[in-house]
């Protein structure tokens, strides 16, 4: 799509300048001479054919979305040629070639199975159940409806889960079930906070009048139906404002103010455009049938009866509503049971990925409970369990005390800060030395280290402590420590079996404290 715009931005072309006539035309000349590929080609064709809705040119367009699917044949792009079937169901419906529609619904149905498009899926049932509405028999409709709600939380669009929902509510009240009508406004009402789509809140209005009106509370309907502009604001949706006016005349009718209601009815009739759907029409005449009948009039009330029912029996007629039946039906409850396959197989993933988050979490805060914040070694904490394990396991192992000579000096000289750097370098250069030598480092305190070397013997110990001295004894510190140097001690020992670590410990510090006193920047053992 946005190459598309950039090349027709390249040829010196400005798609949003175009409407109505110029925009057919606009889209043709790009379609022949800019787009290059089938769907480039095949979007220039679902633009034209909305311009070509919008001026009632209904054939045209049906026939330009059918030539963009044929031009999609070989795209992998299932959402496009999906929505592309949806519009061209829309089409055929206002065309009256219901059969073609529903043709396409299925053919979209099994297509957004095999894809896992679940909105798709759900707008190709949606089409099947509304045609079943149109052709009167709203029991019918219910199953499709029904079909969608159960995998209603797997819908991702508020408002084709409300548009649905609306559906199912406009059968209940069709069948007169209250108690479910009622259930289900409620939870409409409460979507529709998050929808924020005017002509699905007009239509809530609407039924929720509908649904005063049949349980005999006039006056909450009328106030109802006053309300839409309020909350609404201006209807722009032709079949929501008619059906406003119709549910008015009801009202009117139930409250015996025939004429008032008469009058409504006669106004919506006049203002009516010259091609409305037939549904649309069929509910006004019947309307006004069942006033004129309450009046007495009954030559009018034939007459309105007549028209409607004609219509009535073309709808009959057109609606394939045998296609529609049990096998229909049986059709999306498999697809229905893959897609709630597809559905535990996404939701599966989804947990596991979670639980590998959530372990992730847990092995982070492990760590983060385990290591030394500043010098990323392993603290106290983490020394006291390592203890213990090599305890349990009777592994035998040396244990190094370092620590940095005269630190103390280095704070009071070069900063506390000058200092943190110095034991992260010292760290650093403990983690590199001793990370393939079995060995953990700790950090214990301020600017003291220990070091446990596994499986080690005391001169093994002793010359890594050695080695790792003479690093840090050439170290370069001048980038920190500028003239001044830097020198650690150490004191080795090994852990002897069956004995307390504090023991071993005491040791290790013993030997620590020799090398101090012996000048310090040098390496002592004691057994
Ligand atoms: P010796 O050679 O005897 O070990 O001399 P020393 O100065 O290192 O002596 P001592 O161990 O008493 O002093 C350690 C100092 O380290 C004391 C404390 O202020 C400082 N220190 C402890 N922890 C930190 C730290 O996290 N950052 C910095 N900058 N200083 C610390
Ligand atoms: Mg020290
Ligand atoms: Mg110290």
């Amino acid at each position: 799509m946005e190459v598309l715009l950039n090349k027709i931005q390249d040829a010196g072309l400005d798609a949003t300048s175009v409407t109505g006539e110029g925009a057919i035309i606009f889209w043709n000349h790009v379609r022949k001479h800019i787009a290059t590929t089938p769907e480039e080609k095949a979007l220039c064709l679902i633009f034209s054919a909305e311009c070509r809705a919008e001026l009632n040119q209904l054939a045209q367009s049906s026939e330009e979305l059918r030539s963009a699917l044929k031009l999609l044949a070989a795209s992998h792009d299932y959402e496009l040629i999906l929505s592309l079937k949806n519009s061209l169901s829309e089409r055929l419906i206002e065309l009256g070639d219901y059969s073609a529609a529903l043709t396409e619904y299925i053919s979209a149905s099994g297509l957004a199975v095999e894809h896992s498009l679940i909105d798709d899926y759900v707008l190709a049932v949606l089409g099947m159940g509304s045609l079943c509405d149109d052709y009167g028999d709203h029991t019918r409709a219910l199953r499709y409806y029904q079909k969608i709600d159960g995998i209603d939380h797997a819908i991702s669009s508020r408002s084709l889960r409300l548009r649905y929902k609306l559906n199912m509510l406009g059968c209940y009240l069709h069948l007169h079930r209250y108690t479910a009508a009622n259930d289900l406004i409620k939870e409409c009402e409460e979507l529709s906070i998050l929808v924020n789509d005017k002509n699905l809140a007009g239509q809530i209005l609407l039924y929720r009048a509908t649904l005063y009106r049949q349980q005999n509370k006039l006056e909450l309907a009328i106030a109802t139906l006053g309300s839409v502009a309020n909350q609404v604001g201006q209807v722009h949706s032709l079949w929501l404002s008619v059906m406003l006016r119709i549910e008015k005349a009801y009202c009117l009718l139930q409250l015996d103010k025939y004429q008032y209601a008469t009058l409504v009815l006669q106004a919506t009739e006049k203002r009516l455009p010259t091609k409305i759907t037939s549904v649309l029409e069929q509910r006004l005449y019947r309307a006004f049938s069942q006033i004129s009948e309450q009046q007495g009039q009954f030559k009018t009330a034939l007459a309105y009866e007549k028209k409607g029912f004609r219509i009535e029996s073309d709808l009959m007629k057109q609606i394939p509503i045998g296609e529609l039946g049990s096998p229909q039906l049986r059709r999306l409850s498999r697809f229905e049971l893959q897609l709630k396959l597809i559905l535990s197989e996404l939701e599966n993933r989804e947990l596991k990925e979670t639980t590998e988050n959530q372990k992730h979490a847990v092995a982070q805060l492990q760590q983060d409970v385990y290591t030394d914040p500043m010098t990323k070694l392993h603290n106290r904490r983490w020394l006291d369990s390592k203890l213990k394990d090599l305890l349990l396991n009777v592994t035998p192992f040396a244990f190094l005390v370092v620590d940095i000579d005269h630190f103390k000096s280095i704070n009071d000289e070069l900063s506390h800060l000058v200092g943190d750097s110095a034991i992260v370098s010292v760290s650093s250069e403990l983690a590199r030395y001793f990370r393939f030598r079995n060995a953990s480092c700790v950090r214990f305190g301020g600017e003291e280290f220990l070091v446990i070397i596994e499986n080690a013997t005391l001169e093994q110990a002793h010359g890594h402590a050695e080695m790792f001295r003479e690093r840090i004894n050439q170290f370069d510190w001048e980038s920190i420590l500028g003239e001044r140097r830097l020198t650690v001690s150490i004191g080795v020992t090994l852990h002897r079996e069956g004995e307390n670590t504090q023991r071993t410990f005491y040791r290790a510090d013993k030997a620590l404290y020799r090398a101090k006193a012996n000048g310090r920047n040098q390496v002592c053992t004691e057994n």
